[in-house]
C-alpha cells in the first residue's frame, strides 16, 4: 500500500508518496505529493532517494571488530559486548568517559530517546550533536532576540508574496530546489538580494533585473549587515514607532552601527556603495520584505553575531512579526530543527528547556519517573567533545554515534579521525559502512525512513509525519529498538518504549510547558490533520490548533520585546600570509551532507562523481592551472587533491570546495575546530590554504 511521506534528506522535508513495486528497480517508487513546502516538486536527491533502500553494501547484520576486522555478530552478541564494556568503562572512569553523539537527520522520537538514553541508561553529561555545525549559531542569536529558535517563525508560502527578499549565504538552488517556487514572487519584483562572496547558482538567479548579488570578502558578512543598518538609520528608514512598541536595546545598537558610513564598509567587504544604499533602500521600502540567513553567513567565530545583525536590520525595519515579512534562517538537514529541540543537546532537555533550570529538570525527571538529581549536568559541546576522543585521564573514552558521519563532516577531519582511532569502544549505528562506521569496534545495522514511522519538524517548526512503506530487510532494527534493549541491558531506570507513536506521546508530555511545547500532539492528530490538509507548527499545547506565525503580538521573553543585541566585527585583517586564498566549503545539488549516502547513489554519483576546486581564472593562471587539472589545496592541517573548476563567479581571493566526499578529497581535512564562542559552532567558510598543481604521483 502507498505511504505518504517525506524526504529523508533536507529541511524542507518535500512531501512525497512511496509506493512498493515488486517489479520495479527499487523496493518503491518515489513520486511527488502536493504540499506547501514543494508543491509536489523534488529535486534530484528526492528522486533517486529510493534508491539507497536496497544499495548494495547495506547493513543487515551487527559487525564486530575482532583480529582488527569488522565481522558479522548476533545481535545478542553484539548489544551484550556493548553493555559490559560501557558498564566497564562507567566503573572505572566514571560516567562521563562514553560519549554519544547524534544527528539532526534523526526523528524526533530517535533525538528524544538518545537524549533519555545519555541521560539515564550511561548517566553522561557529554552528549551533542552535528547540529552544532550548522545551526547552532543561527538557534543562539533567535534565542537571544526573540526569546524563541524556530528557524522560520512562519509558513514559507508567506515567502511567495513578498517583492524583496535578502538572502545571506544560503544556496538554495543547490540544496533544496523546490524552495525557488517561493522566491519568484520577489525575482519579478527584482527584489531578490543574494549575498555571498560565490556567484552561486542562486546567485545566478539575480540576473536580468530579478534582484542583485551582493559579493563581500569571505568573513565580512557582519561588516556588510552593520552597513546596511547604517544606510537605514542614516538615511531615516526605520520603523522608529515598531522599535519603540515592540523592542529593546536600540539605542545601543544604534551607536555600535555609528562607524560603518558605507565607504568603510566598501573598503574591507568590497560592496560597492551604490550597492549597500540601493539594497538599504530597497529593503526599506518593500511591500513585503524577508530577511534569510543561512550556512554561509553562520558558520564563523562570529556568526552569531552575524544572525544578531540581521535580526536587528530586520527589527529596524519593523519586518519580524508583521504579516507579509518577517527574519528567519534557513534549516539545513531534515530534522536539523526538531533535532535541536528535544534533548541531544548538551544543554538541553525535552521541550527546548534548559538543563540547567531546576523547574524543567522537575518537570522533565516526573514523566520519566526519576528523581531530578539523576540527570547530570550540561555537557559540552560537539567540537569539543570530539576533542576530547581518547584523551587521557578525564576525556572520552567510548562513543556512540547515531546519524552522523562526524570523520567526514567535522572541523578539522583528521583530528576527529585520530580521536576516534584512540577510543577504547567506538559504536555507530547506521544503515551503510560510512567512513565513521568502518573505524568502529561496533556496527549496528539500522532501518532507513521508508522503513519506519515517526515524525520529524522541517524549516518553519511544521510536525510532519514520517510513515512506513515497506519492512526493513531482515536483521535491521530501528534505534528505538536498540537504545531500549541497551537500556534495559545497563538496568537504566524508567520505561524504554519502542513504538514510535508511544515515544512521542512520552515526548509531547516532556515537552509540555517548555518552549517547543509538543503536548497537543500526537501521530493521531498529526494523522488526522494531514488528512484535511491542515499543519501543526509549534508551539502546540494541549488545546491549542497550533502557532503558525510567531510573534505577531509578543516576543518570547517575558517582557514579549525582541532585543536588540550591538555586536561588533572581529579584527578586520585577513590573517592571509601572502600567496594563500581563503577557502570556503558549501554544498552540490547533487550530494547530501557527508556523502555516505548520495555517493551511493549511481545516478547522483554519475552527475558529481568527485571532489572539484573552484577557482577564479585569474587566480589558476598565476598559479599556472587549466581547467581540469588536478590541484592540491593544502594548509598544516591537512591536504585536498581535487579537480580544478574555472569560474568567474569565485572571488579572485577565494577558493570552493564542496564537503561531501571523503579521504583524499575531504574538504574538513583542512578547515580549523575554531568556534563561534557563544554558540560553539565551528568557521567553516574562512579557511587559509594555498592552491597549487599536483605534481604526477599526487595526481594519479
Ligand atoms: Fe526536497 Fe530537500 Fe529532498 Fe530535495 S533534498 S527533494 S529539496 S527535501
Amino acid at each position: 500500500m502507498a505511504a505518504d511521506s517525506h524526504c529523508p534528506y533536507c529541511a524542507l522535508q518535500c512531501a512525497m508518496t512511496l509506493t512498493p513495486d515488486p517489479l520495479a528497480a527499487t523496493p518503491v517508487t518515489v513520486a511527488g505529493r502536493a504540499f506547501p513546502t514543494n508543491r509536489g516538486g523534488l529535486c534530484k536527491k528526492g528522486w533517486t532517494s529510493a534508491e539507497l533502500l536496497r544499495t548494495p553494501d547495506r547493513l543487515t547484520v551487527p559487525l564486530v571488530r575482532r583480529d582488527g576486522e569488522l565481522r558479522p555478530a548476533t545481535w545478542d552478541d553484539a548489544l551484550g559486548m556493548i553493555a559490559e564494556r560501557l558498564a566497564a568503562l562507567r566503573r572505572e572512569h566514571g560516567a562521563d568517559a562514553v560519549g554519544v553523539f547524534g544527528g539532526g537527520g534523526l526523528t524526533n522520537e530517535k533525538a528524544y530517546v538518545l537524549g533519555k538514553f545519555a541521560r539515564l541508561a550511561l548517566g553522561t553529561s557529554r552528549i551533542d550533536y552535528n547540529g552544532r555545525f550548522c545551526m547552532s549559531s543561527a538557534a543562539a542569536a533567535g534565542n537571544r532576540a526573540f526569546g524563541v529558535d524556530r528557524g522560520m517563525p512562519f509558513p514559507v508560502t508567506d515567502l511567495d508574496d513578498a517583492d524583496t527578499i535578502l538572502l545571506l549565504g544560503s544556496n538554495v538552488a543547490a540544496t533544496m530546489p523546490p524552495f525557488l517556487g517561493h522566491l519568484s514572487g520577489a525575482r519579478a519584483a527584482g527584489g531578490f538580494i543574494v549575498v555571498d562572496p560565490r556567484r552561486s547558482q542562486t546567485a545566478q538567479l539575480t540576473a536580468d533585473g530579478a534582484g542583485i548579488h551582493l559579493q563581500p570578502a569571505p568573513g565580512t558578512d557582519l561588516v556588510l549587515l552593520l552597513g546596511l543598518l547604517h544606510v537605514v538609520l542614516a538615511d531615516g528608514l526605520a520603523d522608529t514607532a515598531y522599535l519603540e512598541a515592540r523592542t529593546t536595546g536600540f539605542d545601543a545598537v544604534r551607536r555600535s552601527v555609528a562607524g560603518w558610513w558605507p565607504e568603510r564598509v566598501q573598503e574591507h567587504t568590497g560592496v560597492p556603495v551604490g550597492q549597500l544604499r540601493v539594497v538599504a533602500r530597497r529593503l526599506a521600502r518593500g511591500r513585503g520584505t524577508f530577511i534569510l540567513t543561512g550556512r554561509g553567513v553562520e558558520q564563523h567565530v562570529d556568526g552569531t553575531d552575524t544572525a544578531t545583525a540581521a535580526i536587528n536590520l530586520a527589527l529596524a525595519l519593523g519586518l519580524v512579526g508583521r504579516p507579509g515579512s518577517g527574519y528567519g534562517t534557513l534549516t539545513g538537514q531534515g530534522n536539523g530543527q526538531g533535532g535541536r529541540e528535544h534533548g541531544q543537546k548538551c544543554d538541553q532537555l525535552p521541550g527546548y528547556r534548559k538543563i540547567t533550570d531546576p523547574a524543567a529538570r522537575a518537570a522533565v525527571a516526573a514523566v520519566w519517573g526519576v528523581d531530578p538529581a539523576v540527570i547530570p549536568g550540561p555537557g559540552v559541546p560537539a567540537v569539543e567533545l570530539l576533542g576530547m576522543l581518547g584523551q587521557r585521564p578525564d576525556g572520552v573514552r567510548a562513543l556512540l554515534v547515531h546519524g552522523s558521519n562526524v570523520v567526514v563532516s567535522g572541523p578539522d577531519a583528521g583530528a576527529i579521525r585520530s580521536g576516534l582511532e584512540a577510543l577504547d569502544l567506538l559504536v555507530v549505528c547506521d544503515f551503510v559502512l560510512s567512513e565513521t562506521a568502518e573505524l568502529a569496534d561496533v556496527v549496528l545495522p539500522v532501518t532507513q525512513w521508508a522503513e519506519e514511522e515517526g515524525t520529524m519538524t522541517n524549516l518553519e517548526g511544521r510536525v510532519l509525519r514520517r510513515r512506513r512503506a515497506l519492512d526493513p530487510p531482515p536483521g535491521v532494527r530501528s534505534e528505538l529498538d536498540i537504545l531500549a534493549d541497551l537500556a534495559h541491558r545497563l538496568n537504566a531506570p524508567s520505561t524504554w518504549p519502542t513504538d514510535p507513536a508511544e515515544v512521542f506521546d512520552e515526548l509531547a508530555r516532556a515537552s509540555a510547558g517548555g518552549v517547543a511545547d509538543y503536548s497537543g500532539l500526537s501521530h493521531a492528530v498529526l494523522d488526522a490533520q494531514a488528512e484535511i490538509g491542515e499543519a501543526a507548527h509549534w508551539p502546540y499545547p494541549a488545546g491549542s490548533t497550533g502557532t503558525p506565525r510567531l510573534f505577531l503580538d509578543r516576543f518570547g521573553h517575558d517582557d514579549g520585546r525582541a532585543r536588540l543585541v550591538a555586536v561588533r566585527a572581529r579584527e578586520l585583517t585577513t590573517g592571509r600570509r601572502p600567496g594563500e586564498l581563503t577557502l570556503i566549503t558549501g554544498r552540490l545539488l547533487e550530494h547530501y551532507q557527508s556523502g555516505a549516502q548520495t555517493r551511493r547513489v549511481p545516478e547522483l554519483v554519475t552527475a558529481q562523481p568527485e571532489v572539484r576546486a573552484e577557482l577564479h581564472p585569474a587566480t589558476a593562471a598565476r598559479l599556472g592551472i587549466a581547467d581540469g587539472d588536478r590541484v592540491v589545496v593544502g594548509n598544516s592541517r591537512g591536504a585536498v587533491t581535487a579537480r580544478a573548476l574555472l569560474s568567474t563567479g569565485m572571488r579572485l581571493d577565494t577558493v570552493f570546495l564542496p564537503f561531501h566526499f571523503a579521504g583524499r578529497q575531504c574538504a574538513n581535512l583542512l578547515t580549523e575546530a575554531a568556534v563561534d564562542p557563544i554558540s560553539a559552532m565551528p568557521e567553516f567558510k574562512r579557511t587559509a590554504v594555498t592552491v597549487r598543481p599536483a605534481v604526477e604521483e599526487e595526481a594519479a
